[in-house]
């Protein structure tokens, strides 16, 4: 790696393209949010699709590795360089053009989620992919990771939204997919959705815009076993509710979130589901709540003001903060189930924390069977994480066995490729392969994501 000359690549990009090979320089790019490091050989910060074009170029004729990067709040290590590669950061394509007419909008894979909310909430709409993470996640990293979010049990994940993507591929060619091309169909830009930076640099995006959702109740109830408030979570979908949001917390998350910043009321709960209902179904309340107290709620409170709501929301809101606070190592895994086996999960997990050395918690977007799964240590040695690496593969393969999956938001990325086989036989791992092989030949793109060595 150090017998490349980054000059002539220094010399390719716009005046605003940055590169940067000083060590010193790019510690925030080692890492995504989860406990995985690497260090990259140089960074580009793309200023736009040209720079990404000169970088790919420069990367397939050196043979180098490229790592795409939006703002490195991924969960599965997806954007953790591998030894000497080049992390192409596109967090500086953030344009956004809205037309409120079409209820489209085209934007940079650099749009950080909420900005692009709040500009289609100025002119009247929104956009309804809301991840956890969205006042720091990028669009490029939710269309590359497929995000979900809260709200996304009703109104569904990014795929549902994008209509249209522009992206470069390592030889230099644009691919105009969709809303960019002068075609009605879009089954071909859908390989990139979810796709985790392993088959073409997004350059553009464009996302469909619905009407404000608005605002409704807020609903918090709390359990004293966590059994009743799975139960209560089939228990809703069963009788046809979908709430604009249905998040579940196990007792020990509600007791980091506690120690934390304290919620009345919540010192002994077991499990906690917090619900917005949807403002167009004037009986939902009622009826969340009936549900509730017919699965043995110790705890029911009903918050009508969003503002007020918001002390509700205080809970969840603090939770991943709170977890990581509590402990020195911390391997945060995301699994989803069919929802009638939730409940399943939920005992599995609940046992697993109970017979295992380390702490080990749940909370997750209930309402699609999505649940995280927080493995937390006091100590962050190897064998600590050879430990939860063990523990978290029996955790997968139970979800596999209740019909779930690796996988319900985060990706695979770094952290979970060693297990993919468990979910796909050995023919479609190779189909998927070969759809790699066609868009990347000499497999530069992302090297170490997604598929098992
Ligand atoms: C507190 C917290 C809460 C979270 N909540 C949620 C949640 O509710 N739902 C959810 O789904 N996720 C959640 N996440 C995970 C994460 O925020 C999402 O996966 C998000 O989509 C990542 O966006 P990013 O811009 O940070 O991408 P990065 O982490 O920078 O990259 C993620 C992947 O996208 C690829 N990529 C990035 N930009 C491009 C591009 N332009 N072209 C091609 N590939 C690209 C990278 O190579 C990598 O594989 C959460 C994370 C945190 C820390």
């Amino acid at each position: 790696m150090a017998s490349i000359d980054y000059h002539k690549l220094s010399s390719a990009l716009s005046e605003n393209g940055r590169l940067v090979t000083d060590p010193a320089g790019y510690e925030a790019y080692t890492h995504d949010a989860t406990a995985d490091t690497g260090v990259p050989g140089a960074i580009v910060l793309a200023s736009n699709a040209n720079d990404v074009r000169a970088t790919v170029l420069f990367c397939r004729k050196h043979n180098l590795a490229i790592v795409p990067r939006g703002a490195g709040t991924g969960l599965s290590g997806g954007c953790v360089p591998s030894e000497g590669a080049l992390v192409l950061s596109t967090e500086a394509l953030d344009d956004i053009e809205i037309m409120p007419d079409e209820r489209t909008a085209v934007c940079g894979p650099g749009v950080i989620t909420r900005d692009l909310i709040d500009a289609a909430e100025a002119v009247g709409l929104t956009y309804a992919p809301d991840p956890a993470s969205y006042t720091e996640s990028t669009l490029g990293g939710n269309v590359a990771e497929n995000a979900g979010g809260l709200r996304c049990v009703k109104y569904g994940v990014t795929r549902d939204y994008v209509v249209g993507l522009q992206a470069i591929t390592t030889d230099g060619s644009t691919i105009n997919t969709g809303w960019f091309t002068e075609r009605p169909t879009f089954e071909f830009g859908e390989l990139l959705i979810g796709s985790e930076g392993t088959l073409a640099i997004i350059t553009s995006i464009a996302v469909s815009l619905i009407k404000p959702i608005g605002r409704g109740t807020t609903i918090l109830a709390a359990f004293g076993e966590p059994s009743d408030a799975a139960r209560t979570v089939f228990a809703l979908r069963r009788a046809g509710l979908v709430p604009t949001v249905m998040e579940f917390m196990d007792g020990d998350a509600i007791n980091c979130s506690n120690a934390y910043e304290p919620t009345e009321g919540l010192h002994r709960a077991a499990a906690l589901l917090l619900f917005e209902t949807d403002p167009r179904h004037h009986d939902m309340e009622r009826l969340i709540e009936s549900i509730c107290t017919d699965n043995r709620c110790t705890v029911l409170r009903a918050e009508p003001d969003p503002h007020r709501a918001e002390d509700l929301w205080r809970v969840r809101r603090n939770l991943s903060r709170a977890i990581t606070d509590m402990a020195a190592l911390r391997v945060s895994e995301d699994v989803a189930v069919p929802i009638s086996r939730f409940a399943d999960l939920v005992a599995f997990v609940d046992q697993m924390n109970h017979s295992s050395d380390y702490r080990i918690n749940t909370f997750g977007h209930a309402g699609d069977g999505n649940l995280h799964v927080s493995f937390l240590s006091q100590h962050d040695t190897s064998r600590d994480r050879e430990n939860i690496d063990s523990l978290v593969e029996i955790l997968m393969r139970k979800t596999i066995e209740l019909g779930g999956t690796l996988t319900g938001e985060h990706g695979i990325g770094l952290a979970k490729r060693r297990l993919l086989p468990l979910e796909f036989d050995p023919p479609t791992l190779q189909f998927m392969r070969r759809i790699k092989d066609v868009f990347d030949p000499t497999g530069i793109m992302n090297p170490d994501k997604i598929f098992p060595v």
